[in-house]
């Protein structure tokens, strides 16, 4: 398990005042992108909080406290409202979670994409050329070291 540093920035007071009326805010942003003529798209929002944005992984632990992100996995640390709208971007043009019905397909979604996260890291870790035995010891080695 990763230890996670404590992020502490807090968001400014006037989000916290539009926050606590979350009711309003589908319409607010609808007559937002109707007044300055943009698109404004729904995205699912299912486990945006809790995934990881580097790794993929789902985890209510990923969040010790209500400002801080920390993955468990991949120790990726930022500010949670970063991690989350970096990952509601993300599904913009996401048409596989898109297509998902229930918040359990999600999930499954998303760890299948932590496990194909898994083995990409691990196809890039390089072995050390020992352990290889490409450069056994010798009274030629040219190392410096
Ligand atoms: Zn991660």
């Amino acid at each position: 398990m990763k230890t996670c540093r404590k992020v502490t920035r807090q968001p400014p007071t006037s989000s916290y005042m539009r926050a606590s009326n979350l009711g309003h805010i589908p319409d607010q942003i609808a007559w937002n992108a109707t007044k300055r003529g943009v698109a404004a798209t729904k995205v699912k929002s299912a486990y945006s909080s809790q995934e990881c944005h580097v790794c993929h992984y789902v985890d209510r632990k990923n969040r010790p406290n209500q400002q801080t992100f920390c993955c468990q996995v991949c120790g990726h640390t930022t500010h949670a409202d970063v991690n989350a709208s970096r990952n509601l971007a993300a599904r913009l043009h996401d048409a596989e979670l898109r297509a998902c019905t229930t918040r359990h397909e999600v999930k499954a979604l998303l760890m299948r994409r932590h496990e194909q996260w898994k083995q990409i890291v691990g196809l890039v870790v390089v072995q050390p050329p020992v352990q290889l035995g490409l450069w056994a010891c010798s009274e030629t080695s040219t190392d410096v070291g």
